[in-house]
């Protein structure tokens, strides 16, 4: 039984949610405590319960603690179920996250699966329906597997009431290396808004046309009434070196649309005068299937305390070493090997 203090590092719930993935995969039991012990709410949230509620159903596995606040619980698998599954999360708690939880075992999985999830789509402090559909899924896409997502409705936080539907067919997962920035590629500025005034997006697209030297064409307004509530989601999307990279904002009560879009574009000046090719998000997510693999890297700017919190959580499931090595003033190279040889060797020096 593998113990977990779920408040290193970060403290949040991708412990958690790494935890259950890799227990799939592994099919190691773990005992986790201090459950998002860095969290303002710790414990366990809607959307974390949905995730433990999911992982317990592709790994028909026995689970202890899984109650509203808990922080502490215990899950043992028994074997990966592929197949059709939908999960409900109740509130706007993000869809993307708890498919992440599941993602890794069904990609390793015997047969295909497709999973429905109802909930949030577009959070704060979540991955958005963007971001997984162009950017996170076409970079596992690449390993290997195919997977594939599709947003039916938007769920706006705090209404909720979104649904994304996600085929995955498992294939044999190859190492991937992905190289320096190299030129910009088919970049897009887009913003969306539901229910509110589509002048709030052509605020934002207006500040994108000036601070960015994109095409006349790369820029787009649109409105949606496919979303139980209100809500505004400003993107920022383009390709270099074959890894496609989505900066978004969320429009929220008392923050200016003009805010939302320059601190938009001034990430992606900053990543593009890195010469990362991976921006700090996908560097945390895309960790595990690397690990999975035993090889892989990227180069990034400097890692977040979600990548240094992820690594560690992953060493506790797979034998795999990280190494990141500065490579320019604001730019690493984050590298995973796997230890076979070390592993090996293990009961000699004992
Ligand atoms: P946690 O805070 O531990 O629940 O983890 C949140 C996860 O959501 C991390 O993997 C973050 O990288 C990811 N995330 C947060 N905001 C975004 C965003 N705007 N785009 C993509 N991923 C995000």
């Amino acid at each position: 039984m593998i113990d977990i203090d779920g408040s290193i590092g970060e403290g949040g719930g991708q412990v958690l949610r790494t935890a259950l993935g890799l227990s799939l995969v592994t099919g190691k039991p773990f005992r986790i405590f201090n459950i998002r012990a860095g969290r303002r709410k710790p414990g366990l949230l809607r959307q974390h319960l949905t995730a433990v509620e999911a992982a317990v159903r592709v790994g028909a596995a026995h689970v202890a603690g899984a109650e509203p606040n808990s922080t502490n619980l215990t899950f043992e698998p028994s074997g990966i179920r592929h197949g059709a599954y939908e999960f409900s999360i109740g509130t706007a708690g993000s869809t993307t996250l708890v498919l992440q939880t599941i993602l890794p075992a069904l990609l390793v999985a015997e047969g295909p699966s497709t999973i429905t999830l109802n909930g949030g789509t577009h959070n704060p402090m979540a991955p958005p329906f963007e971001f997984l559909a162009d950017s996170f899924a076409p970079l596992v896409s690449r390993m290997g597997p195919s997977v594939d997502v599709r947003l039916n409705r938007y769920g706006f936080a705090p209404a909720g009431g979104g649904q994304i539907v996600a085929h995955i067919q498992p294939r044999a997962l190859t190492p991937l290396h992905i190289g320096r920035a190299a030129e910009l590629r088919t970049p897009m500025a887009e913003a969306i808004v539901a229910h509110i005034p589509i002048s709030i997006a052509e605020r934002e697209v207006r500040i994108a046309r000036r601070r960015l030297s994109w095409p006349p064409d790369s820029f787009r307004v649109d409105s949606t009434k496919d979303s139980d509530g209100p809500g505004n989601v400003f993107t920022l999307k383009f390709t270099t070196a074959d890894v496609t990279t989505v900066v978004t904002g969320f429009g929220e009560f008392g923050v200016r649309a003009e805010a939302l879009a320059h601190q938009a574009c001034e990430s992606v000046r900053r990543m593009r005068t890195s010469g990362a090719s991976v921006c700090r998000h996908l560097a945390d997510q895309i960790l595990l299937p690397m690990a999975m693999v035993g090889e892989g890297s990227y180069y990034s700017e400097p890692l977040s305390t979600h990548a240094t919190t992820n690594m560690e959580t992953i060493r506790q499931f797979l034998k795999v070493e990280f190494r990141v090595d500065e490579v320019a003033d604001r730019l690493v190279r984050v590298s995973v090997r796997e230890l076979r040889g070390q592993d090996q060797a293990r009961p000699f020096v004992t």
